[in-house]
């Protein structure tokens, strides 16, 4: 039997109405679809990565690789606090690592290692603009000594505003280079120096130039120390070593933002196939 199309029409009026109000349905639905924010993707990325925890050195303009400008360094702090970063101190990292205890949205911890100058003139100024505190691990024996390092009533200034000064040793001898009674010295000697200029107990040290062994992680729980950061390109999460965090390092590149942007967002998958230090 011939059908012709306005028979066809009647015939399957109700389908084809209901076709093009799904298909309408469907085109509404994707237009609305937001892409998904940075800050989301960022802390979808945190469930599994764990925290990100950075390490810098110098801010200043001096063209070394360890010093970072102020400018690129102000670039870096202003878009953590647009993707709703939060920085945590080193106890805050402690006992989410020990005791599982939660962490504000997107924490991110700022390391600063050696105690130059330029962290209290350049760096502090900076991140008490964005709401950031830091943590300095200092070289207690160069405080007051060379004028490009910290004074203690700089490190005094600091730690009253809520940043966090630390030990990195008391010479920046080499611990893996060094005797047991050499690492007792420098571990003991700048936790003694932090007490009586500080009034503090520093309860963390990171290694220099982040060497160490099992063997210098036990001589560092000895001397009371409660944690220890090295060198990692891996963020630290609940089953790290406490006395091997791993922390990111900035450096000043060809590309000092862009490679800053890689590490922040990318960490996992550096690690994964394994980052090449830059
Ligand atoms: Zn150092």
């Amino acid at each position: 039997m011939m059908v012709n199309f306005e028979e066809y029409v009647q015939k399957y009026r109700l389908f084809i109405i209901a076709g093009i109000i799904l298909l309408a349905v469907g085109m509404i639905a994707l237009m609305g679809k937001k892409e998904e924010t940075v800050p989301q993707q960022a802390a979808k990325a945190e469930d599994h990565r764990g925290i990100t925890v950075l390490n810098y050195h110098k801010i200043d303009n001096t063209f070394h690789s360890l010093s970072v400008r102020p400018e690129d360094f102000e670039k870096q702090m202003q878009w953590l606090k647009q993707h709703g970063y939060h920085s945590i101190t080193p106890d805050q990292l402690y006992e989410f690592v020990t005791n599982g205890v939660e962490l504000p949205d997107n924490p991110v911890m700022i390391t600063f290692d050696d105690g130059y100058i330029d962290n209290y003139t350049n760096a502090y100024p900076i991140m008490k603009k964005y709401g950031f505190v830091g943590t300095i691990f200092v070289v207690t024996s160069f405080l007051e000594k060379y004028p490009n390092y910290l004074t203690w009533n700089q490190a005094r200034e600091l730690e009253d505003n809520g940043f966090c000064i630390e030990s990195h040793t008391n010479t920046h001898k080499s611990m893996t280079e060094a005797s047991d009674d050499q690492i007792m010295e420098e571990l003991t000697t700048s936790k003694a120096m932090i007490k009586e200029k500080l009034g503090k107990e520093s309860g963390f040290i990171a290694y220099p130039t982040g060497s160490y062994n099992l063997h210098i992680a036990q001589l560092v729980k000895n001397a009371g120390y409660k944690a220890g950061f090295t060198i990692k390109y891996d963020a630290v999460s609940r089953g790290s070593n406490v006395y091997a965090l791993e922390r990111v390092p900035i450096f000043h590149t060809e590309d000092t933002n862009r490679d800053f942007l890689e590490r922040v967002l990318y960490l996992p998958l550096m690690n994964k196939d394994g980052w090449i230090k830059k």
